[in-house]
């Protein structure tokens, strides 16, 4: 072979240029007030924070969330770094009339695509443009056991419009485990039958593996979690759990939640899936349909 002229390299300057850059991922959460978003939230940071500096931070007190608002983080793994943000989100649906209730969240996710979209459209335009696009909504589903909500409906349709919505059933400490799995089927069934496309989606691209990985993740949906921002002590370790008259729920413990199923999922095995995915549907619906209004 005396064809080789070594553009096999391109993998190694591009995997230079990113890890020097870092990646930048985007998360909200949305749902009714009291199910745990916040708590999630801390949940989500303090695992990190306890994989990259092998402690816990200080307990918050309760509080309650009143405006939409951003928390963000650097995690560092192996020389590649991750800016985690997660934009926290006041609950809605406990008024009497909920008519457009989603509303500030859907125009929130649209503000960033369309601040995107201005810096995309300047004329001297950045190298790198900052990313504030939302790759993923994480949508508390009340853990009734029963069915959704009428208004869960609505507002997953509404915003698997604009974003990848992932629901998870809140407090899933509050079900047994086969209550938990009915209600599990209960919830894909009512969103097939009301025509609720979740992320992942499948496409022409998609090989083998990541088809057979997509189809893990839909049979998981929606991810049974329990969130907590206390830590107790199980077998002399310091985790993040809740403990009751009755014992202790490990929130990292695969056999107790699907807390550590979502946090693989979101910064593991989806997380390059979930970024393309928001520029390439969601963004690239959205700028569309901006450019032809422009046009006339
Ligand atoms: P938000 O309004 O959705 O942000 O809810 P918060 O995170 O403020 O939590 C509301 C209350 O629910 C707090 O008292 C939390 O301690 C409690 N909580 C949060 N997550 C869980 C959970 O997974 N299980 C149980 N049983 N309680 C939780
Ligand atoms: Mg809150």
């Amino acid at each position: 072979a005396t064809s080789y002229v070594g553009f096999d390299s391109i993998t190694q300057q591009i995997e230079h240029k990113l890890l020097k850059r870092g990646f930048q991922f985007n998360v909200i959460v949305a749902g009714q007030t009291g199910l745990g978003k916040s708590t999630l939230i801390n949940t989500i940071f303090a695992s990190h924070l306890i994989d990259s500096k092998g402690r816990l931070e200080a307990d918050d007190p309760v509080r309650q969330t009143t405006e939409i608002q951003a928390v963000s983080h650097v995690i560092v793994e192996n020389g590649v770094k991750l800016r985690l943000n997660i934009v926290d989100t006041p609950g809605y649906g406990d008024q009497v009339n909920n008519e457009n209730c989603w509303d500030p969240i859907v125009k929130y996710i649209k503000d960033q695509h369309s601040a995107y979209l201005r810096k995309e459209l300047t004329a001297m335009r950045d190298r790198y443009i900052q990313d504030t696009r939302i790759h993923c909504c994480l949508y508390f589903i009340n853990p009734t056991g029963h069915s959704l909500r009428a208004i869960d409906v609505i507002v997953m349709k509404k915003l698997s419009e604009v974003v990848n919505v992932v629901p998870v059933i809140a407090k899933a400490d509050s079900l047994t485990l086969e209550e938990r799995e009915a209600f599990k089927q209960k919830i894909r069934a009512e969103l097939v039958y009301n025509n609720i496309r979740l992320y992942p989606f499948d496409t022409d691209e998609n090989d083998d593996e990541e088809i057979q990985l997509n189809e893990s993740i839909r049979s998981m949906i929606p991810f049974a979690v329990v969130g907590s921002e206390r830590s107790v002590t199980i077998d002399g370790k310091s985790v993040r759990g809740r403990k009751n008259r009755w014992g202790v729920v490990n929130v990292e413990d695969e056999s107790h939640c699907e807390f550590m199923h979502l946090r693989n999922f979101l910064t593991r095995t989806h997380l390059q899936d979930l970024i393309e995915t928001t520029a390439q549907i969601h963004y690239e619906a959205f700028r569309s349909k901006q450019l032809l209004a422009l046009k006339e």
